[in-house]
Parts: structure tokens; C-alpha cells; sequence
């Protein structure tokens, strides 16, 4: 399922703020995590930035991110709208930053932190052998 596009900046913005859950690129790592028998919790708040994945014992942590609203770096899914295109480019900044900075942060935690762009999900055997090499070095 893909985040929709509205083209009403106010409805967008608050669409935004909303981090979907249960998106078909959620279940794809979940299937994977479970499939590498490694354990996690969803969704946690008591994290910088929610991670959608974390496991605090192992500590890293997932986040998998839309392409469109998080705009994914060369990504043919980031395209920015005609209309309002400043406001555009201000709102995928804002979400960059916000990003980097809860990146950041569980970093300096002592965190492994994996980002997990929905483009990837295409290609899940590519996707299973980064988890999975990643992973298994904390795990
Ligand atoms: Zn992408």
C-alpha cells in the first residue's frame, strides 16, 4: 500500500505527522525479522523517533520509510508536487531532519540503526541478506 498524494498541503501536512502503520513495507520486514528468528518489539515510543523495529536487550533498531515522504535519496518514488513546491521541499526537509536527528540520537545510544526504504521491499531476497548481515552481528 502506498501513502497517498493529496495535493492539499494542510491535509498532507497532517497526513505526515501520522507515520502509517501496518503498511504492506511493515509486514515485509516483519515477515523477514521473524524469518531470521529475531526478536522485536513495533512501534517503539520510548525510542527517538518510534522506531517501527527494535529489540533494546540486542539495541537496534528500524525504520522503514516511505519513499515519498521521507524522500528517498535518487529515488524515482521521491518526486516533489508542481503546486505548492516550496512547501513541498520544505516538508521533506523537515522530515529528513527530523530523521537524522532521532538517527542520531539512538546512535549515540549504542544503537545499530537500519533504515529500510519501501523501494527496497521489491527486491526481498537483497533486503533479507542486509537484515540478516547486519542483524546477526548484534543478534
Ligand atoms: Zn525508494
Amino acid at each position: 500500500m502506498k501513502a497517498p498524494k493529496p495535493d492539499d498541503p494542510r491535509r498532507s501536512a497532517l497526513m505526515a505527522r501520522v507515520r502509517q502503520r501496518g503498511t504492506a513495507p511493515e509486514l515485509a520486514v516483519a515477515a523477514i525479522l521473524r524469518s531470521l528468528g529475531l526478536a522485536y518489539r513495533l512501534n517503539v515510543r520510548s525510542l527517538p523517533g518510534s522506531p517501527d523495529f527494535a529489540n533494546k536487550h540486542r539495541r537496534w533498531a528500524i525504520f522503514v520509510m516511505g519513499c515519498y515522504w521521507h524522500h528517498h535519496t535518487a529515488c524515482r518514488s521521491a518526486t516533489v508536487p508542481k503546486t505548492n513546491e516550496a512547501f513541498w521541499r520544505g516538508k521533506f526537509a523537515a522530515n529528513r531532519l527530523r530523521d537524522a536527528r532521532a538517527v542520531r540520537s539512538l546512535r549515540a545510544a549504542g544503537y545499530r540503526v537500519l533504515l529500510v526504504w519501501e523501494c527496497e521491499v521489491d527486491a526481498p531476497d537483497d533486503l533479507r541478506r542486509r537484515l540478516q548481515r547486519s542483524l546477526n552481528r548484534v543478534a
